[in-house]
């Protein structure tokens, strides 16, 4: 089943002299489950494309659909809470609180949308993360790896059906980049969610089901692994 597409989907910074064509009318389309990573060199409009599918910015032209919806035909206010709902962001910088401790940083953004907190699930959630003996510890008190599980739990709070990272274990070390790759292998396929990852690094692109690489804002190929 098609969970997510893209239509034409383009991007332009600055005018005149100062344009940029971040992304030139990229079509994609994710079936629900897939993990697909993005790859391409600095700068070649990876992050735009992130950011357009989770709808962090608008598009200059094209659109996005998810589960058919045009997300960008919504208001702000209902983008927004659409993003809260369906989209679990992970950055390369774990964007912890530092005063709350590891389980308030994982209910945080359900208790911002005044959602219930289902705790049966946020034990679950935080067992599969192995972070049980550490859900009372304070940011700081956790090697980087704990941090990122950290931050994937916090994204698999609200149970997204899609989780875009950007270059989720850019600052892990090789083991423990392996270990949160395969953490979100498995949490995707327990909870039947689509990955989508920007990463630099190849190994973490073989991981993947498909990937998609971008040169100078356009999709250069589409490649299958599996
Ligand atoms: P990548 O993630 O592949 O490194 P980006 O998507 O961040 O690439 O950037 C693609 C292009 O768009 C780059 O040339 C970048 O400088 C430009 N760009 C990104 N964001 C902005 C912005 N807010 N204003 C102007 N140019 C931008
Ligand atoms: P894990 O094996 O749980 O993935 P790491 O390999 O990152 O964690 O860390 C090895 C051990 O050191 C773990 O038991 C972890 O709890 C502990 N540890 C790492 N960093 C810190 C820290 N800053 N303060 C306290 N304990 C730490």
């Amino acid at each position: 089943m098609k969970i997510l597409e893209t239509i034409n989907l383009t991007k332009t910074y600055g005018k005149g002299e100062t344009v940029v064509n971040a992304l030139n009318s990229a079509n994609i389309s994710v079936e629900k489950g897939e993990f697909v990573a993005i790859i391409g060199p600095s700068g070649s409009g990876k992050s735009t494309m992130l950011h357009l599918l989770g709808g962090l910015e608008r598009p200059s032209k094209g659109t996005v659909k998810i589960e058919g919806e045009d997300i960008y035909e919504l208001s702000e206010n209902k983008l927004a809470q659409y993003r809260r709902k369906k989209i679990g962001f992970i950055f390369q910088q774990y964007n912890l609180i530092p005063v709350l401790t590891v389980r308030e940083n994982i209910e945080m953004p359900l208790m911002l949308d005044k959602a219930i907190i289902d705790k049966t699930y946020i034990d679950e959630l935080i067992e599969f993360l192995r972070l049980t003996k550490r859900q009372k510890h304070l940011p700081n008190q956790l090697s980087g790896g704990q941090q990122q599980r950290v931050a994937i739990a916090r994204a698999l709070a609200a149970k997204p059906a899609i989780i875009l990272a950007d270059e989720p274990t850019g600052n892990l070390d090789t083991k423990t980049t392996q270990e949160v790759i395969s953490l979100l292998r498995e949490s995707i396929k327990k909870y039947n969610q689509t990955l989508i990852m920007i990463t630099h690094n190849d190994k973490v692109a073989q991981n993947a089901d498909r990937i998609i690489s971008i040169v100078d804002g356009n999709i250069k190929l589409l490649e299958t692994n599996k």
